[in-house]
């Protein structure tokens, strides 16, 4: 008999559960995605921004393969829950989206990363496909691709309000209107947008910050208003993420562009928990066991020796590591003796015959696998080699014990953002409620074997 420390999932065939059987032989962790969260949480940050009618549309943010969740499917959920732009970074990923069929009759798609030199420009404008500018060598290299193609290009000017990162600044504008007021007038260049970044996430109780976001507003209407003068008006005006589309209504201009709610996650835990903003997370990240044993009392534990048994106790193998994308700095300590240093490490949900126990990474965090004291006997607590943990999901309540990425994002000292989007690919990731979620057609574009 082996223990499940994760739900029973709800599959909706016998071959979606011929799939979970196969996809734990394959590899033993699995990221499960629950599409209708995904769906839901899209639904609910369309009707923050009032609703499909209100003037204000919502973009699903699905760079970097989906920050990890898959970019097809999850792409597919946000347009079920009324996205109608779906935005990436890298070119790359944009143009896989228009590949898998989602066309320009379904949603505008937006793509921000690239240098003038190498950017496939005249690729994305046949795939209508939304650029972005915000150097002078982007410009010319994009102007000379719309008249390569004999399509004006639909661009998005990138303005830096205050982020300093991809952009023109306020010196530097003057120079970039010169340019694109007359290819605009030319039509070489469809003037849709203006655009810019916000660089803290609302922190309502620090002035610091509220102040910072207010500034960058201030900045951004002024460059409104040197566009409008030029001539060359936005139709489109963007700058809201996830914390300004949950918290600064002001700014939801034309377009709101969350991505990490999407994925059910709050920006930043000093903001609350995805529940305070009525988000689900939607990716569960589960593993099976491998050896069971026990060891003595003062056993080193892993590399380096950084954490040793406070008592004779058992131990169990988690078989993903750091080439999985699970953080080597999430590793756990607990040295004793003279060096006594203790740090906490991931947290685990292991279920033992008496209930749920939180657990944590003991020792160093390897390639492939690590470490759990289980605090206990394993044959008094009935774990066993095969049993499944969980190491994140969408984090069921004080009782229940179950960990989020938010809390992988405190053991490894970063954001919930980095958790999921470093999760390697050999990890299957499997797809729950896809059926119910998605119109047969976009059913169609996901892998059959990912379909729970
Ligand atoms: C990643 C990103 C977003 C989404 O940010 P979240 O904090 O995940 O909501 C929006 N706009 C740009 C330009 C981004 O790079």
């Amino acid at each position: 008999m082996t223990l499940s420390a994760v739900p029973a999932w709800q599959f909706s065939s016998a071959q979606g559960e011929a799939n979970y059987q196969a996809a734990l032989r394959q590899y033993p962790a699995q990221a499960i995605v629950d599409l209708a969260a995904m769906r839901d949480n899209m639904r609910h940050l369309v009707s923050v921004v009032g609703g499909p009618q209100s003037g204000t549309a919502v973009m699903g943010v699905v760079k970097a393969d989906a920050y990890g969740h898959g970019l097809i499917p999850s792409a597919l959920a946000a347009l079920a829950g009324g996205a109608t732009w779906l935005g990436t970074a890298q070119s790359h990923e944009a143009l896989l989206l228009r590949k898998a069929g989602i066309g320009p009759d379904r949603c505008h798609i937006l793509t921000w990363v690239y240098n003038g030199t190498q950017v496939p420009f005249d690729e994305l404008i046949a795939n209508d496909i939304d650029v972005s500018v915000g150097s002078l060598a982007g410009i010319d290299a994009l102007a000379a691709a719309a008249r390569k193609v004999g399509r004006p290009a639909r661009v998005h000017v990138k303005v830096d309000s205050g982020f300093g990162r991809n952009g023109f600044t306020p010196q530097g504008f003057g120079a970039a209107l010169d340019k694109l007021v007359p290819l605009a007038k030319e039509g070489v260049l469809d003037i849709i947008g203006q655009w810019s970044h916000l660089a803290v996430a609302d922190s309502p109780d620090v002035p610091e910050f509220v102040d910072a976001t207010d500034q960058q507003v201030a900045t951004f209407n002024e460059f409104t208003q040197r566009m409008c003068a030029a001539g060359i008006a936005p139709k489109i005006r963007h700058l809201a993420n996830t914390a300004a589309t949950l918290d600064r209504p002001q700014i939801h201009f034309e377009l709101t562009r969350p991505g990490v709610g999407l994925y059910g996650y709050e920006p930043d835990p000093a903001m609350g928990t995805p529940q305070t903003y009525r988000l689900k997370p939607a990716m569960t990240l589960q593993a099976q066991l491998g050896t069971v044993k026990d060891v003595e009392s003062g056993h080193g534990i892993s590399y380096g020796r950084t954490y040793l048994t406070p008592q004779a106790t058992s131990t169990a193998i988690v078989p993903v590591g750091y080439a999985d994308g699970i953080h080597r700095s999430a590793s756990g300590f607990d040295m004793q003796g003279a060096k006594h240093i203790t740090k906490l490490g991931g947290p685990v949900r292991v279920m033992t015959e008496q209930g749920p126990k939180l657990l944590r990474v003991s020792g160093r965090v390897c390639m492939d696998q690590f470490i759990l004291d289980l605090h206990g006997s394993a044959a008094e607590m009935g774990v066993h080699e095969g049993d499944t943990v969980e190491l994140f999901g969408p984090g069921r309540g004080e009782d229940y014990a179950e960990p989020t990425a938010d809390d992988w994002a405190r053991a490894a000292d970063t954001i919930s953002y980095e958790i999921f989007t470093c999760l390697r690919n050999r990890i299957p990731r499997l797809y729950l409620h896809a059926p119910e979620v998605l119109p047969p057609e976009d059913l169609a574009k996901l892998d059959p074997a990912s379909i729970l």
